[in-house]
């Protein structure tokens, strides 16, 4: 064989591999293109703004942690979309399952050298975003009942979302995990640190993310239904009611953070991203995990199905930096509760929630509402309940910084969180640019009026006068 002929056979082979490549990857790229939905019409990837179907929302199911009545599980409707059977002649795409789960985010914070950082810790909170602004804000109804009767005060929608990111990343705030910031000193009592490591000239937050649950109640209303993976990330599902199904990664809080960290990974120290508030009475990310009970509709077999399906999304979630606290397992007012209710609901809790999750020792109040000690020394019963089984940190509501170990609560630590939701927007912006008690700047880039989303249905100061008129403001 001589060298030309051998050089020449090389060639041949050369250019036959490489139209094999060019007809694999041709192949590969019609497969992808032919995986995608056939009819799209009926399913929408990516999308934050869907055409679903307008519903009438005539009162606020469970409102959140800023309302003050008590949430009675038993009205709970019985699940109904992408967990229930489909309707008839809807498109539901199949779940995709954990098939390639990346690496965990665990970016270095930027190239920032670390320093001792001994000043506040802030905390903010939200609830889940409103995706579909048509179903969760709408039209005709008074002024008043869109601030009183919606998910005005309670939520905020995707562009507000994104925009307050923008605007805690503008004044060097870095996203940090609430169990980095807290220790035990020697008696075992949890305090906040006096100092830490923290990247130079950042500021630490936690962001918190309230009832992370899809309740059945909820569903068709504006956000959600469930978180799934796509693509090896945390994205959203949603099955509107006339069949259109909702997939993507641009309704939902997780999926946007996730997003925005890849692209300024200085927001996040360490691959912290946000703290998921999950009650149990009616599952937790979407899936109906909880107990069976009579007349729900459901089998045990029905139960371990939405087990095994949320398992992967909670390991993919806990991957990327994402973290969990109790939520309480009924979502009730705290202050009315008895030593024995307190019993029954955090058990439920730790025997239904924590096997999925794992342990925590954060434990944020429902209505933000924690019973006071009648002596200002002796721990109030609940509270004592929730201490002996381990939690440590416990998280309120307020719009003032506020964090301290509480000898009237059994020696645990309580903060206040800041809301970032309606109230906000129409109420707080003098409390959220400037520390009230020390006059420094807070959160000087959030302008609420200029964040405000019109998708409310309702101008800025039309929401405002209502909010007054509301709550009998001058
Ligand atoms: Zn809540």
């Amino acid at each position: 064989m001589s060298g030309e002929k051998s050089k020449g056979n090389g060639l041949k082979i050369m250019i036959i591999v490489m139209v094999a490549i060019i007809v694999a990857l041709v192949v590969i790229i019609a497969k992808i293109s032919t995986d995608k939905p056939s009819d799209p019409g009926k399913v929408v990837i990516n999308t934050s703004g869907a055409d679903g179907t307008p519903g009438v929302m005539t009162a606020l199911p469970h409102g959140g942690d800023t309302t003050v009545e008590p949430y009675d599980p038993s009205k709970t409707d019985s699940p109904e979309g992408p967990t229930g059977a489909p309707a008839t002649g809807a498109v539901v795409t199949p779940i995709p399952t954990a098939t390639s789960v990346p690496t965990p985010t665990k970016k270095p914070s930027g190239d920032l050298p670390l320093v001792d950082y001994s000043g506040i810790v802030e905390h903010v909170f939200t609830h889940s975003l409103v995706a579909f602004p048509e179903l969760g804000y709408p039209k005709d109804i008074s002024d008043v009942d869109k601030v009183m009767n919606t998910y005005f005060i309670d939520c905020i929608t995707v562009p507000e979302f994104k925009a307050i990111l923008q605007a805690l990343y503008d004044d060097g705030y870095m996203l940090v995990n609430i169990n980095y910031v807290y220790e035990k000193d020697s008696n075992g009592i949890p305090r906040l640190k006096k100092s830490f490591k923290f990247p130079e000239g950042k500021k630490p937050l936690v962001f918190s993310f309230d009832d992370t649950c899809y309740y059945s109640e909820k569903m068709g209303r504006g956000m959600i239904d469930k978180l799934i993976i796509i693509d090896g990330k945390i994205g959203t599902y949603t099955k509107h009611k006339d069949g259109t199904v909702v997939q993507g990664f641009d309704e939902e809080h997780i999926p946007i953070l996730d997003r925005f960290v890849e692209e300024h990974p200085d927001f996040s120290f360490n691959g912290a991203k946000g703290m998921l508030c999950l009650t149990g009475y009616d599952g937790i990310l979407g899936y109906r995990t909880q107990r069976v009970s009579d007349g729900d509709g459901r089998t045990e077999a029905d139960r371990q199905r939405e087990i095994e399906a949320v398992k992967p999304v909670i390991q993919l979630l806990k991957d990327t930096g994402w973290y969990f606290a109790s939520h309480s397992y009924k979502h009730g007012v705290m202050e009315r509760y008895s030593t024995e209710s307190m019993e029954d609901c955090a058990y439920k809790f730790q025997k239904e929630v924590i096997p999925l999750i794992g342990e925590t020792k954060i434990y944020v109040y429902p209505y933000g509402s924690w019973k006071r000690s009648s002596d200002g020394k002796t721990c109030p019963g609940p509270q004592r309940v929730l201490n002996d089984l381990g939690f440590e940190y416990f998280c309120s509501v307020g719009a003032n910084w506020y964090a301290n170990t509480r000898a009237d609560l059994g020696n645990v630590i309580l903060q206040d969180r800041a809301n970032i939701d309606g109230t906000a927007f129409v109420w707080f912006q003098d409390i959220f640019t400037t520390h009230e008690e020390t006059g420094k700047p807070r959160f000087p880039s959030i302008n609420f009026r200029e964040i405000y989303d019109d998708a409310r249905n309702i101008s800025y100061d039309d929401a405002v006068a209502a909010y007054k008129k509301w709550k009998g403001i001058e």
